[in-house]
């Protein structure tokens, strides 16, 4: 079986468009999205139909639940409250019922994906180090969780000894015995440097695990997000994917 896992699309059609074309050529039996379709981006309609319509399973992200009430709007930066009251204002409330329903969690196969965080993962915790990397693995039935949330691409093992390390590669093999944090990265607002929008491929028969990148036309979301009166810090920052 082939996974394809996407996250943080954040309303960038552009990126989302581009990925989609890649996905196209992989033709992967599923498609996994890690929630936050929305947020941030000029386009969370058109993202969320493309979603619903491409992706077969999608959990919720805290952009997903804030633009409809069910996460607090107060614990997010100026930014993105912004973006959110954009949001807000846009979409019909077909979606806000659609996001409502999103589940945090998913067990599927021989991995669990959730936006955050396993502990508590209604609260949409980062993974940015090893210490909350430990608190995911303590609460993982599975060999693998796969992660979003942090727009940063990465790969973190957790042992036989159990040592949990990150492991600096773009691609690994899965190894029995071992359990892995896989961060899929974000599409839309990728923040590790590279502004190329940013997916995971999982071949369960291969037992390969793959983070991959996929330019797109940045300025086209640029330019949407400074016409739509979002902040402009929104627009400059996916150039130097930060
Ligand atoms: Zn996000």
């Amino acid at each position: 079986m082939k996974y394809a896992i996407i996250a943080d699309i954040h309303a960038n059609l552009e990126a989302w468009l581009a990925v989609k074309a890649e996905l196209t050529k992989e033709n992967p039996d599923k498609i996994i999205c890690l929630g936050d379709i929305i947020g941030y981006g000029a386009n969370p309609k058109e993202c969320l139909d493309e979603a619903k319509v491409s992706c077969d399973y999608i959990i919720a992200g805290n952009h997903d639940w804030a633009v409809c009430g069910l996460f607090d709007v107060n614990s997010f930066n100026l930014y993105a409250r912004e973006a959110v009251e954009w949001t807000d204002g846009v979409i019909d409330e077909k979606h806000k019922d659609y996001l409502k329903r999103l589940p945090v969690t998913l067990d599927i196969d021989n991995f669990t994906c959730v936006h955050g965080s396993l502990y508590h993962p209604d609260e949409f915790n980062y993974i940015l180090n090893l210490d909350a990397a430990a608190m995911t693995f303590a609460n993982l039935k599975k060999d693998i969780c796969f992660i979003g949330h942090s727009h940063s691409p990465a790969i973190i093992v957790y042992d036989e000894n159990g040592d949990i390390n990150y492991i600096d590669s773009e691609v690994i093999e899965i190894i029995e015995g071992k359990k892995y944090i896989i961060n899929a990265g974000s599409v839309g607002q990728p923040r590790d440097g590279n502004p190329a929008a940013c997916y995971c491929i999982y071949n369960t028969d291969e037992k390969i695990i793959e983070i991959k990148r996929v330019p797109y036309e940045v300025h086209l979301a640029q330019k949407k997000i400074i016409e739509a009166g979002l902040p402009h810090f929104l627009a400059t920052r996916l150039a130097g994917g930060r």
